[in-house]
């Protein structure tokens, strides 16, 4: 296992990037903490398995260093980083039965019988092949043949990390729930160092310690889910993870105030930025009020998804959305919404700003 340093890394496809828009992957440092099961979450095309591919060895990077445990591995071999990798899309050998193919790695590394016998069996039960383990891989599946190839990717138990591109794209979504379920024992048992790309936040979310956001070529946050949740360092965070997103205001400051159209509201702290100023406020912590301070608003429509009630407001126009818990009376005259102060996020052209100054009650940390 290894930890598994980023230094300057950024990346372009193109011979000869003159701006920053050129480069799939934006300059980034990071060290991935030994043994920590992370989520690389983001858009399509937003440059995850750039990422992923780097890491690897896949892909050299056009500018900056990978490091294992501080030796420069950037341009090392794929097979010399001792990395296992699952893909989207199976790959595996037609010709060889599923027990030959999971034994493959382990034959490579030329373990004992006993041993890889021991390992496939292991494995076979993790991914629910057991009994198909003399089958031949053709005529399989392409379900049955993603699943060989997780397998594959779990045999080992020597690699220095799992890497794991949206390995459950063509998985029935019955199964999903299952083979994450065995990821994520594998990762207790071992301890291996994991990265999981998904482009669904609530893989995303369950699997992981620490999440990586990612939003067009950019690392933007890498946090825990309850990090995420509560202070989305970028709006796009705050928009791609929590359903429904964070709701975003366009504001001006002013001291520990915010003015959002004609109204003001009372930000529990300290402020000054410049730029693009928006306050962003969670579902949840949008409070539903009759008369009284607050931002004029009127109930469009209410819907029931079970746990809770999602209401949706016209405020000046724009849609926000508010979570009202199951059994919560939400009255017939709501005519205005206000903050939960905790709730309260402040950005300066799409970045979290902190407080200036601590206000009793408010943790600006
Ligand atoms: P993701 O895995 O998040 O969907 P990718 O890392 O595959 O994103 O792609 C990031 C960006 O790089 C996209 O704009 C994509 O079109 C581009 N890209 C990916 N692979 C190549 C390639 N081999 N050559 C040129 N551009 C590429
Ligand atoms: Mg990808």
């Amino acid at each position: 296992m290894a930890r598994i340093t980023l230094d300057n890394l950024a990346h372009s496809y193109l011979p000869n990037p003159a701006s920053e828009d050129d480069f799939a992957l934006k300059e980034l440092n990071h060290d991935w903490t030994d043994g920590e099961a992370y989520a690389l979450l983001g858009a399509s095309g937003c440059g995850k398995s750039t990422l992923l591919n780097i890491i690897s060895g896949l892909l050299i990077p056009s500018q900056g260093r990978v490091l294992f445990d501080g030796e420069d591995m950037t341009t090392a071999a794929t097979a010399d980083r001792n990395i296992a990798q699952v893909f989207q899309f199976p790959v595996v050998y037609d010709t060889m039965t599923v027990r030959e193919n999971l034994a493959f790695p382990l034959k490579n590394r030329k373990l004992d019988s006993a041993e890889i016998a021991r390992r496939v069996q292991k494995v076979s039960a993790m991914i629910g092949m057991d009994a198909e383990l003399d089958r031949k891989a053709r005529g399989l599946t392409a379900d049955a043949k993603q699943k060989i190839s997780l397998g594959r990717g779990m045999v080992r138990e020597d690699v220095n990390a799992l890497l794991f591109d949206e390995p459950l794209t063509v998985i029935d979504p019955h199964m999903k729930w299952e083979l994450r379920t065995q990821l994520k024992k594998l990762h207790d048992d071992f301890g291996h160092t994991m990265i999981y790309v998904t482009h669904d936040q609530t893989e995303a979310l369950t699997f992981a310690d620490k999440v990586v956001v990612m939003h067009d070529g950019r690392v933007v946050q890498i946090g825990t889910p309850q990090d995420l949740f509560e202070r989305p360092a970028h709006t796009f965070v705050g928009y791609f993870i929590g359903s429904p997103g964070m709701n975003l205001f366009n504001a001006t400051l002013d001291g520990t105030r915010a003015r959002i159209g004609d109204a003001t509201v009372d930000l529990g702290a300290h402020y000054a930025a410049s730029g693009k100023i928006q306050i962003g406020v969670r579902p949840e912590f949008i409070r539903l009020q009759a008369g009284g301070d607050g931002i004029p608003a009127r109930i469009d429509r209410i819907e029931d998804v079970g746990r809770h009630k999602i209401v949706r407001l016209d405020v000046g126009g724009t849609e926000v959305s508010a979570i009202a818990n199951e059994g919560d009376a939400i009255p017939a005259d709501v005519d205005r919404i206000g903050f939960a102060p905790e709730g309260i996020n402040v950005y300066a052209d799409d970045w979290r700003v902190e407080a200036t100054q601590n206000v009793p009650g408010k943790d600006a940390a």
